[in-house]
């Protein structure tokens, strides 16, 4: 059964606020970052008013109680994606994770000329540039699944790009302009065929939907806190354990160490082994906190609740006169992430016109510029919908885009 909208807005205060124009504001921003409930800034506060001090460290009570609160946060966060808690590593967010790997798998000359690491080309810069970067200080090639005009991937390269020389392939489970949710098993499947990693970037889906990482078929998976009704600062990398076992670290100094000399160090196993200096611990409960809370919910249920904005959204915009959908329009194929355009009226034009309605949406390329040179834009508007948004929020959003087609006087 769905859950009730109404009373969940109750743990999110900020839903209630009025914006200098005089208009509630009605945010359709999640994409970008999720508000926060009451339960998740209490749990963050409690632990500071209660628990608070330097986790793995110290023979005193508190310490030993922060490093109970970290611990039990990544035994929550692991039984919500279906991982062992060794197999979660913290992380500042989604970027780092990836950036992690990037460099653990340069460092381990996992990868060398010649090799091949293949991209997409929706992929958020984050899973993109460590990627370039990587292929620059290796010598590795960079290649890439392009896009069909619906906003797929067109995988009918994929015998090409992936072969005995591919050694990662790094994809987007749901992406974040477009919305498409990219076959990962089916990649995976073809990947592992070859001995190819898989790296996944699940800042959009995990938040939105059930992920089990070992359904996906995966090796790695990186995605933030932020982007679930969780704290800004805190991400996770989840990682197959022999495969975390083999990587070198990334980050080095104190708290990842088993033996240090004048001339060399021996590194503690992972998760440790990645988790180098004092690490993020109000947010580390603060994000199981969020976990808690959409557990509580349920995944199958906010995707559901997420669909059904998603499918109103899609119907009452494709009925507007010169509004473009950009991306699938089959629910089966996608997430909530809705992006558009609207001829002759600029999407700055478009946001500025909404954000005067209250309606905060992101314009721009939403840093995955190659997928808007791919559709020949210059950039979107891009509507975004969480567990807080109501069916009235999506008419408000048509009614705004509506209000801006006659003031650009199309
Ligand atoms: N990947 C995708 C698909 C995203 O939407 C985002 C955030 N916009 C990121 C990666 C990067 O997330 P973060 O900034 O939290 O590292």
């Amino acid at each position: 059964m769905a859950f009730d909208v109404d009373a969940l807005r109750k743990d999110f205060p900020i839903l209630g606020r009025t914006m200098d124009s005089g208009a509630r504001l009605v945010y359709l921003d999640s994409g970008a970052t999720t508000q926060k409930p009451l339960q998740v800034l209490d749990a963050e506060r409690d632990f500071y008013l209660t628990h608070n001090a330097a986790v793995h460290r110290g023979a005193h009570q508190l310490a030993g109680e922060a490093t109970e609160a970290y611990e039990n946060a990544r035994r929550t966060i692991a039984r919500f994606v279906g991982a062992d808690e060794d197999e979660v590593v913290f992380t500042k967010n989604t970027t780092e994770g990836i950036n992690l790997v990037a460099y653990a798998l340069g460092n381990a000359r996992r990868i060398g000329p010649g090799d091949r690491i293949v991209v997409t080309e929706m992929e958020h810069h984050a899973n993109l540039v460590p990627w370039q970067q990587l292929a620059e200080r290796t010598g590795a090639t960079l290649d890439w699944f392009g896009l069909t005009d619906e906003g797929r991937l067109d995988l009918s390269r994929a015998d090409e790009l992936i072969d005995e020389r591919t050694k990662v392939v790094a994809v987007t489970h749901q992406s974040n302009v477009l919305g498409t949710v990219n076959p990962v098993r089916e990649l995976a499947d073809r990947a592992h065929a070859f001995g190819a990693l898989v790296v996944v970037d699940g800042a959009q889906s995990v938040p939105h939907r059930p992920v089990d990482v070992r359904e996906l078929g995966a090796d790695l998976l990186a995605f933030s806190g932020h982007k679930m009704l969780g704290p800004n600062g805190i991400g996770v990398l989840w990682g197959r354990r022999e495969l975390l076992a083999e990587l070198p670290p990334f980050l080095t100094g104190g708290s990842m160490v088993e033996i240090v000399e004048m001339d060399r160090t021996t590194f503690l196993p992972p998760p440790q082994r990645f988790e180098a200096g004092v690490p993020m611990t109000s947010q580390t409960v603060g994000l199981a906190a969020a976990v808690q809370y959409l557990e509580a919910l349920g995944m199958a249920e906010v995707a559901a609740h997420e669909d059904q904005l998603t499918a109103r959204a899609l119907q009452l915009l494709g009925e507007l006169p010169g509004v473009h959908i950009v991306g699938p329009s089959a629910l089966t194929e996608r997430g909530s992430a809705v992006s558009f355009t609207v001829d002759g009226v600029h999407p700055h034009d478009v946001g500025q016109v909404l954000d005067e309605r209250g309606i905060a949406v992101r314009v721009g390329h939403h840093c995955a510029r190659p997928i808007v040179r791919r559709y020949g834009i210059p950039a979107t508007t891009r509507a975004t919908f969480y567990v807080y948004n109501t069916e009235a929020e999506v008419d408000a959003l048509v009614e705004g885009v509506r209000a801006a087609q006659a003031y650009f006087g199309r």
